[in-house]
């Protein structure tokens, strides 16, 4: 029997229709890009038809183990699906049946992977946690890891969608205050609520999220000198700055560098683009003024 792998559409799911030998070398490879290459075009929900496989080796069983984890990873399901018993001892198939769903038929399979949850990934830096999404629900979905709201540009059934534009991410600190960041030409992130050393973690996820942004602080309602000196610091971190309207009561000790706060929102853009254009002058490359964030939708 020649080793081939064939593909084909099982509404939105992917059946790979596996034939021959999964052993060690070249068509294990050959297995492994083939996950890769699905994973890479969003296309996370696999079933791996074994009908006509006809023997798998310890290698094959680590190549299976590792597909598993890769699509996982990426918010997916991959299941195992009429495995021939001959083809493999029973070690092999307690081993595969500790990490994949196995089902008789790829029928079973196909429609087991149609109704699996949908989910969305939270784009908040170091959050990156797949959560289920709403439908029906409210306009900004929850992350429940970190307790983020993300608003999502949705045109047409989420079903359909892998990759959708983030409108907002509003990132938590004290019950009913965030930091949101909020794509554009500049990214900009606004504070709402006290700006203390703890609400400053959400300000801290808030930079690394947009990478570089303009701050608003027009809704901090107090700060404390720390959190300024933090603030300031993180600013020129992410070649960011703020912009503080002069009505504002708020006290601004230590004094920032005269780069960094503005009470003019266009002067805090124009000293925001120049950081951008020194930094990207220091590394060698063309400055970004535009800030995009996509999200992925997946089962
Ligand atoms: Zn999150």
């Amino acid at each position: 029997v020649t080793n081939f792998i064939r593909e084909r559409d099982a509404g939105g799911a992917v059946v790979l229709e596996i034939t021959g030998r999964i052993t060690l070398g070249e068509y294990s490879l050959k297995f492994r890009d083939c996950i890769r290459d699905l994973v890479a075009h969003q296309r996370t929900r696999i079933v791996l038809d074994f009908s006509q496989v006809t023997y798998v080796d310890s290698a094959g069983v680590g190549e299976l183990v590792s597909a598993y984890t890769t699509v996982a990873n990426h918010g997916g399901k991959i299941t195992l699906s009429h495995p021939r018993l001959r083809s493999m001892d029973l070690m092999k198939i307690t081993k595969l049946g500790g990490v994949y769903e196995i089902t008789s038929s790829v029928e079973e399979a196909i429609s087991g992977i149609q109704s699996a949850r949908l989910t969305f990934l939270c784009i908040v830096s170091r959050c990156e946690t797949w959560s289920p999404f709403e439908a029906a629900g409210p306009e900004y979905q929850t992350c429940t890891r970190c307790g983020s709201q993300s608003k999502l540009a949705l045109t047409g059934a989420a079903e359909a969608m892998q990759s959708v534009e983030v409108v907002q991410v509003s990132i938590p600190s004290y019950g009913g205050e965030y930091a949101a960041v909020i794509p554009g030409r500049p990214c900009r992130v606004e504070v709402h609520g006290r700006l203390d050393l703890f609400a400053l973690n959400s300000a801290r996820k808030a930079a690394s999220t947009a990478r570089a942004a303009v701050f608003d602080l027009s809704a901090v309602t107090e700060a404390t000198p720390r959190a300024w000196s933090a603030l300031f610091e993180l600013l020129a971190a992410f070649d960011s700055t703020a912009f503080l309207p002069k009505r504002s009561s708020l006290t601004v000790t230590p004094a920032a560098g005269n780069d960094i706060l503005f009470d003019d929102l266009r002067q805090a853009e124009e000293a925001h683009f120049a950081a951008l254009e020194r930094s990207a002058r220091r590394r060698g490359t063309t400055p970004t003024y535009e800030r995009r964030l996509h999200t992925y939708f997946l089962t």
